[in-house]
């Protein structure tokens, strides 16, 4: 690929303000070389001012969400895309986020350009297990485990029971959830089926890839390498 249209579907600028990078040699290889633009240079050599060119296609991020930010790219308010460089939204195929938190759920989020891995990690078929720790207003009853392990538990207006999901119970009012499934507010619905209501839900594991190892902030990110990719199957 010509290396104006590469730098432009990366979200750095439209065609015309990559070429004017160009000529105003801000672009450059690792030894700060000046390119132009029809150079042939490897994708990891390439600076602009200085700093390495993003990840080419396949990338594959974790956010530390923080509660108040929703995942949507359009909604009133604060976005989870607000939290990543602006150049993210505009990189060329999107990088959209793997699956969804809702507003007031923090922790593990992943985005990814790539469909075929999203889909990968989202689809039934894979059965990924998820995850949740999760603060209650009233004290757990004794019998969540049970209920939700057993495969039978029907979500209010819903006529497929969930599939077993396995708690562990870290407090009166405190547990942790694992999940191979993904509904609409799975965990706040499947707790209101209980009679009890969520006050804080935080995302801590994708398949083996845990938040702690990831050492994020909360609103911090980074992009993933092949092996932890690897720890999400
Ligand atoms: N379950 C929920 O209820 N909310 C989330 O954000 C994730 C799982």
């Amino acid at each position: 690929m010509k290396l104006v249209k590469l730098i432009a579907n990366l979200g750095y600028g439209s065609r015309k303000q990559v070429m004017g990078l160009f000529r105003e040699g801000r672009i450059t290889d690792a030894d700060g070389e000046v390119l132009y633009s029809d150079d042939q240079v490897a994708h990891e050599r390439i600076r602009i001012d200085g700093e390495p060119l993003d990840p080419p296609q396949g990338l594959l991020l974790a956010l530390n969400k923080p509660t108040g930010y929703t995942c949507s790219t359009r909604d009133a308010g604060r976005l989870v895309y607000d939290l990543l460089p602006p150049r993210f939204r505009l990189r060329q195929p999107v990088l959209s986020s793997v699956g969804r938190l809702d507003r007031d759920t923090s922790g593990l989020l992943l985005f990814t350009d790539d469909g075929k891995l999203l889909h990968r990690i989202i689809s039934r078929k894979s059965a990924i297990e998820k995850v949740y720790e999760v603060l209650l207003a009233e004290d757990l009853r004794g019998d969540e485990g049970d209920l939700f392990a057993a495969g039978t538990l029907l979500l209010d207006g819903e006529t497929t029971p969930l599939a077993p999901a396995a708690l562990e119970v870290l407090g009166p009012c405190h547990a942790r959830l694992s999940l191979s499934e993904g509904r609409y507010h799975q965990v706040r619905r499947m707790f209101a089926a209980t009679g009890n209501a969520v006050t804080g839900l935080k995302r801590v594991a994708i398949g083996r890839l845990r938040l702690d190892e990831l050492q994020l902030a909360a609103g911090d990110w980074r992009a993933l390498d092949a092996s932890e990719a690897q720890r999400i199957f």
